[in-house]
């Protein structure tokens, strides 16, 4: 860690006594168990932080509260004129956070400075976003009277983040509540508590400089029991929650027990079809990328590869060779494509996929392995595999959250390849490589891919914050960062005005006294 400069990052982001487990700061409260970070990286301890009690989760909530009622009067281009200095913030910072990200979550340093530049590409999106919260003006049916609608700040927004995008998920999220006037409460992953510490030291310094009002941007740390907390509390509004299906699956009956609003981004099963029209140095490139990228810890990873039989043979062969090309170790060092799984759970997980592929009649055709060895003592790196399997197999219908790739055939039409890349319970993202116009367009259609994000001829991963992100199906439907995401974080309202000196009412109902 020393020779990557870890102990300057946690320096300039003023996380240096970290390890001394106190763990309060502006507006974030933790008295309970200690939770302690390890770097996947090294194995190493980076710091101990406390989880937030019940009787802290009663401060922040009632802080958040009372702040909302503040800061959503608060002209919306001035909240935007506080996220711009947020931004700043965040380029200053843009090298020591991705550090920080790249060693206590464990994807290579270019993958921890793209996930600050997301921040950052989302901040400058929100502060536009400031000037153009809009409504539609419509034409009322009745004489003297004008329409139209308005959105307004909803109120105290829940935010539950995973661990592989420990910092820009939250930035999605909290870019836009901002300007569009909510309190937000972050209850980052329990697996990387040390990035939240240092984005919630950020804004509360920018934050404390404009005189925010206290309580618009909070973390509270633990693990699901402190997610409950904010589920289950019909004093926040909307839950915009980021992780398993299975985690999905409970805060969505959780929030809707007391109907409030969700925002699911859950797993995804994404696949990548290979026409054979395809550019297969494109093809390649995509997928391997796409496969083994942030060790195959993207909710956007490629998880199977649906290749066109009179191509199949080119396509597998390349891809198998360019699986030799990876150099996998310490995320940190530049030379290495792929760095550790986030914890031996996940190894064993991992594991016992490659054993269920296997027993399900898989194929190994790149042979996994967990590395030993210098560089390799924290336990959790694992060599990206291929498998050539069939999409009915149980384990190929489940994300399985490593580098694990299942590659199968299709013949004949587009549309068999497409039945295959539906044929899954989840709908996050999807691509195609073909330069055949017919077959992009049919994937695009309506009976195309039944996902949230359909991409041609690059791969499933790498999404821009400038589009709306999310998926169908147990991905569970909600929609983050760009194009109308924001409305989700307002309360809509529809306003109808009469200026004459009659009552006309609605559909030509007569009522006279
Ligand atoms: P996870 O479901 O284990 O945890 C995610 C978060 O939910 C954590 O903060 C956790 O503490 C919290 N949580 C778990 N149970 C909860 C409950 N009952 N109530 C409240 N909070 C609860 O997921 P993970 O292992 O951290 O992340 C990996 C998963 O996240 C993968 O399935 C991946 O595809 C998904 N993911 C999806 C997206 C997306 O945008 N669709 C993005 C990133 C990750």
């Amino acid at each position: 860690a020393e020779e990557f400069g870890i102990k300057q990052a946690l320096k300039d982001l003023g996380l240096s006594d970290i390890n001394n487990g106190t763990s309060t700061g502006e507006d974030w409260f933790g008295d309970g168990d200690i939770i302690e970070s390890y770097s996947p990286v090294d194995g190493a301890l980076i710091g101990k932080v406390k989880a937030t009690t019940k009787e802290d989760y009663e401060k922040v909530i009632t802080t958040a509260e009372k702040g909302f009622k503040e800061w959503r009067t608060w002209p919306a281009p001035q909240r935007g004129e506080v996220v711009r200095q947020f931004n700043d913030e965040l380029r200053r910072l843009k090298k020591p956070l991705g550090k920080l990200v790249s060693y206590e979550m464990g994807k290579s340093y270019q993958e921890g400075l793209g996930e600050v530049q997301e921040m950052i590409d989302i901040c400058d999106f929100a502060v536009g976003l400031s000037r153009q919260l809009h409504g539609l003006t419509m034409h009322s049916e009745r004489p003297g009277h004008r329409m139209y609608e308005q959105y307004h700040p909803l109120g105290v927004v829940g935010i539950i983040s995973a661990f592989n995008f420990p910092v820009a998920v939250w930035s999605w999220n909290t870019a836009l509540a901002w300007v569009c006037g909510d309190a937000c409460i972050w209850k980052g992953s329990e697996k990387t508590p040390l990035t939240s510490v240092a984005c919630q030291n950020i804004a509360a310094r920018v934050f404390a400089e404009n005189n925010v009002p206290a309580g618009i941007s909070s973390l509270i740390t633990g693990d699901y029991r402190v997610g409950e907390m904010m589920t289950t509390d019909d004093r926040v509004p909307l839950i915009s929650a980021t992780g398993s299906i299975r985690m999905g699956k409970i805060v969505a009956q959780a929030v809707a027990a007391r109907l409030g609003k969700s925002l699911l981004e859950l797993g995804g099963n994404n696949a990548i079809i290979v026409t054979p029209d395809a550019n297969i140095k494109n093809t390649v490139i995509g997928a391997v990328f796409g496969a083994v990228g942030t060790c195959g810890q993207r909710c956007t990873s490629t998880r199977r590869l649906i290749v066109h039989e009179d191509i199949y043979d080119k396509v597998k062969d390349a891809i198998v060779n360019a699986y030799k090309q990876i150099r996998i170790g310490n995320p940190l060092d530049e030379n290495n494509h792929v760095g550790p799984l986030i914890d031996k759970d996940a190894v064993k997980n991992y594991q016992a996929a490659l054993d269920k592929v296997v027993e399900e009649g898989g194929k190994i055709l790149v042979e996994g392995g967990v590395l030993e060895g210098e560089g390799y003592e924290s336990g959790c790196y694992v060599k990206p595999a291929i498998a050539e399997a069939e999409n009915h197999f149980e384990i190929v219908q489940h994300e399985t959250f490593a580098p694990v790739l299942y590659i199968m055939k299709y013949s004949g039409d587009v549309s068999n390849a497409l039945k295959l890349q539906n044929g899954v319970k989840q709908g996050l993202s999807s691509a195609i490589m073909t330069n055949n116009l017919r077959e992009a367009e049919r994937f695009l259609s309506a009976e195309g891919s039944d996902c949230g994000i359909a991409n041609v001829n690059i791969g499933t991963s790498g999404a821009e914050i400038g589009g709306a992100f999310g998926g169908e199906k147990e991905t569970g439907g909600g929609r983050e960062s760009g194009s109308d995401a924001w409305k989700i974080y307002m309360r809509r309202q529809t306003n109808t005005i009469n200026y004459t000196t009659e009552l006309p009412l609605a559909q030509g109902i007569k009522f006279d006294l």
